[in-house]
Parts: structure tokens; sequence; C-alpha cells
């Protein structure tokens, strides 16, 4: 894909145009350019970065993304095709199956992830893991470990990623330094789907299976009435 500011201020994308999930509505849409940067101010200062202000095209929120320049040329200024957003689509997440205090770090953790703080999505994560554990018990932990083990089956984790996600979540603040790995962008958004899905089978899961046996108990005729 190339993408480039022309000499009349227009925004050329080659292609398909850019699409992503909307911070704002959450669909996953095409973005028109509502305000570019002028060619001629571009070409006079050669910022490294630029950026574009973009409308959503399913609910017409703006949308703010950062660029890198390619190169500046006297027909175009180029741009790099990846981009930063300034403003992340929220994760969705059923929050309110999980005991008080792990919904409140987790809550936070979410919020990092939302602003890319991969590190700091990694240890509100693990302070999310800590709470659950004591709420839990040994036996919980346990549970939560085979339930990762699981998932790594499912997923086909490699090594090093079952290795990382296991630091984050069981190691202990007392291992020696560094206790935490580092994590990429990569790490962040695995280590992600598995924090939705070790809570959901622990938590989101159990509850709605209570519900919806405690309904059937409920709206169950009884023999004598069927009888
Ligand atoms: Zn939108």
């Amino acid at each position: 894909m190339t993408m480039y500011i022309t000499p009349q201020d227009e925004l050329h994308v080659e292609y398909q145009g850019i699409a992503l999930t909307c911070p704002h509505c959450q669909a996953v849409s095409h973005l028109t350019p509502v305000a570019v940067p002028r060619f001629d101010e571009l070409s006079s200062r050669k910022p490294k970065h630029i950026g574009i202000v973009f409308r959503c095209d399913a609910c017409g929120e703006p949308i703010f993304l950062k660029f890198g320049v390619k190169a500046y040329t006297a027909l175009r200024v180029e741009l790099a095709t990846n981009y930063a957003e300034i403003e992340r689509a929220r994760e969705n997440f059923p929050l309110t199956y999980l005991p008080q205090e792990a919904e409140a770090l987790f809550k936070e953790a979410l919020s990092c992830y939302a602003a890319s703080c991969f590190n700091a999505f990694g240890s509100m994560s693990r302070r999310t893991a800590q709470s659950l554990f004591r709420d839990l018990g040994e036996r919980g932990k346990l549970q939560l470990f085979d339930t990762l083990q699981e998932i790594r089956v499912l997923a086909e984790l490699d090594d090093d990623t079952f290795a990382t996600l296991r630091a984050v979540l069981f190691g202990s603040d007392a291992d020696p330094w560094p206790h935490q790995p580092d994590l990429n962008a990569r790490d962040a958004g695995i280590l992600l789907e598995v924090m939705r899905d070790l809570l959901y089978q622990t938590f989101v899961r159990k509850a709605r299976l209570m519900q919806a046996v405690t309904f059937r108990k409920f709206v169950a005729p009884s023999n004598a009435e069927v009888g």
C-alpha cells in the first residue's frame, strides 16, 4: 500500500484505504480523511511524523492517526503505511462476574492496553491474577494453571509465549529481578486473549450456568402439574 499527500493537499491511499476498529462505535469501519496537513507547510518544515484526522464512516466521529514520513519529494509527501492510533477501541469484556477487587484491577489493566502501555498491562494482569489466587485459594490457583495449560494446547502457543504468560501471571514478586518479562505488542495481545479466556472459563461461564440452572428450576413444570 502506498500513501501520500499531493501538492493539492489531498491524501492518496492505494487499494482499500484504511479500516480499523473505531474507538467510538466499536465497528470495523473505513475511514475518510477530513483534515490533512498542507503540502506546502509539510514541505518547508519536513516533520518526521504527521497527524491526520479521519471520520469513521460508520458513526461519523473523529479518529486521529499519526504516520511516519518516508520521503519528501517535489510531487508527494510519502507516508509510512503503519500508523499509531491515538485512541484505541476499548476491549469489551463482561467484568461484572468477577470478584470486586479483581474487577477493579482488570479494568485498569484494560485501560493500560487501550493506551498501548503493554508492560503496565502485564503488571496489572499479574495483580489481577494475585487477587484471584487470594480469593480462590491454592486449589483455585491450580485450576487456573490447568486452564492456562488447556489454552496453551487449544491455541497452539509456542514454548516461549507460554513461558512469558506463565511468568507474568504465575510468577512471584519475590522471584529474582527481573521478576516480570518485558511485553511487546504481540505478547500483550496474546496475554489479553488468554486473560479473556481464563476469566471467562473461571467466572463468566460458571455464573451463566448457575443463572440458567436457577431459571430452569424455577420455570420447569413439576411432575404433578404435568400429570
Ligand atoms: Zn465509529
